[in-house]
C-alpha cells in the first residue's frame, strides 16, 4: 500500500511530478493491500496458462500446409480433446498447487523486500533485473532439471512432465506437484538476490511462463521475435529434450543454450542437427538418387 493519501502528497514526497505510469499506479494501488496486489499473480498465471497456448491450438487444429512445415514433430497430431485434457490437468494442478503456493509465499516476498510503492523503477532497471532473473533461473533450473533426470528423480517426479514426447503449449506447466515446488526455487532465486518492484516481479513470473509455453509449443516459427535473443534455446531445442524422453541427457536448460554447451549436454542435439542438415543438402542435390524421398524438417532421427 502506498503511504500517501493523495497525489499531491506523493508529488511532494518524491520532489517531482509523477510520471503517467506512476499516476496510474497510484490510482490503482493506493487503496489496495500489498497482499492483494501480490495475489494478482494468481489471475495473471490463470490467464497466461489459459490464453497464451490458444493460438497454437488453432494452428494444430487448422493443419494448414503453411503452418505444418514449422511443426517440429509433424507425425504427431493432437485432437482438441487431447489438448483439452491437458488443459484440465494443468488447471487442476493450478487450483491445488500453484494458486495455494502463491497465497502462501507472500511472507517470503516481504522478507526479500519486494516493494510496491513509489517511485516506479525505470525501464532500464526493469529490463536489467529481468535479464538477471532469467540468467539465474536458467543456470539453477539446469542443475535441478538434470537432477530430476537421475533414476529416482525421473521415476518419482519428472516422468509426469515427460508424458508428452511431442509437447504442446498447454503441457508447459504439466508436471508432478513436487516438480512445481522444486522448480519454483530457481524462479524465486533471482528476485531474492536482486529484489525489485512488484511490477517487475509480475512481469518476471508472466514472461517466464510465456517463455515456457513458447518452448513447449511444438512449432518453430522463423518469424518468432525470440530468434533475436542471443543463446535462446526455443521450441526446437526443448522439443528435442521431450522427443528423446526419459533417457535424455541432452538440452536440460530452460531458456538459453550455453549451459548445455559448457557442460557438454547438447552433443546429441548438435549431432542430430548436423546429420539432418547434411541429409537435406544431399536431398537438394539429387535426393531420389541418394535414397531420400523428402527433406527432413524435424528431429526425426534419434541420436542421443
Ligand atoms: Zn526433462
Ligand atoms: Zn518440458
Amino acid at each position: 500500500m502506498i503511504p500517501y493519501t493523495c497525489l499531491d502528497e506523493a508529488t511532494e514526497a518524491l520532489g517531482r511530478d509523477l510520471t503517467w505510469a506512476e499516476t496510474l499506479w497510484f490510482n490503482y494501488s493506493a487503496q489496495k493491500s500489498d497482499y492483494f496486489l501480490y495475489c494478482h499473480n494468481i489471475l495473471f498465471l490463470f490467464l497466461i496458462f489459459s490464453v497464451v497456448p490458444l493460438p497454437f491450438v488453432f494452428v494444430e487444429l487448422l493443419r494448414s500446409a503453411g503452418f505444418d512445415k514449422y511443426k517440429i514433430q509433424p507425425k504427431v497430431r493432437l485432437s482438441l480433446s487431447d489438448m483439452f485434457r491437458c488443459y484440465k490437468d494443468v488447471m487442476t494442478m493450478f487450483i491445488l498447487v500453484v494458486g495455494p503456493l502463491q497465497l502462501a509465499s507472500y511472507p517470503s516476498i516481504k522478507i526479500i523486500g519486494i516493494r510496491t510503492g513509489l517511485p516506479l523503477p525505470s525501464g532500464w532497471e526493469i529490463v536489467s533485473q529481468l535479464v538477471v532473473y532469467f540468467m539465474i533461473e536458467d543456470y539453477t533450473n539446469y542443475w535441478f532439471h538434470r537432477f530430476l533426470h537421475g533414476k529416482w528423480g525421473y521415476e518419482k517426479i519428472h516422468k509426469v512432465h515427460h508424458e508428452y514426447t511431442a509437447p504442446i503449449g498447454y503441457a508447459a506447466p504439466y508436471a508432478h506437484w513436487a516438480e512445481i515446488l522444486i522448480l519454483g526455487i530457481p524462479s524465486f532465486l533471482g528476485p531474492a538476490i536482486a529484489p525489485g518492484h512488484l511490477i517487475t516481479f509480475w512481469l518476471w513470473i508472466a514472461l517466464r511462463q510465456i517463455e515456457a509455453i513458447d518452448t513447449h509449443s511444438g512449432y518453430d516459427f522463423p518469424w518468432s521475435p525470440t530468434k533475436y535473443i542471443p543463446f535462446y534455446g526455443g521450441a526446437d531445442y526443448h522439443d528435442y529434450h521431450h522427443y528423446v524422453g526419459g533417457q535424455s541427457h541432452s538440452n536440460f536448460a530452460s531458456v538459453f543454450t550455453y549451459c548445455d554447451y559448457i557442460y557438454g549436454t547438447d552433443k546429441g542435439f548438435r549431432y542430430q542437427k548436423k546429420l539432418i542438415r547434411k541429409m537435406n543438402e544431399d536431398f537438394k542435390s539429387g535426393g531420389a538418387q541418394n535414397g531420400y524421398s523428402s527433406p527432413i524438417p524435424t528431429h526425426d532421427l534419434k541420436s542421443d
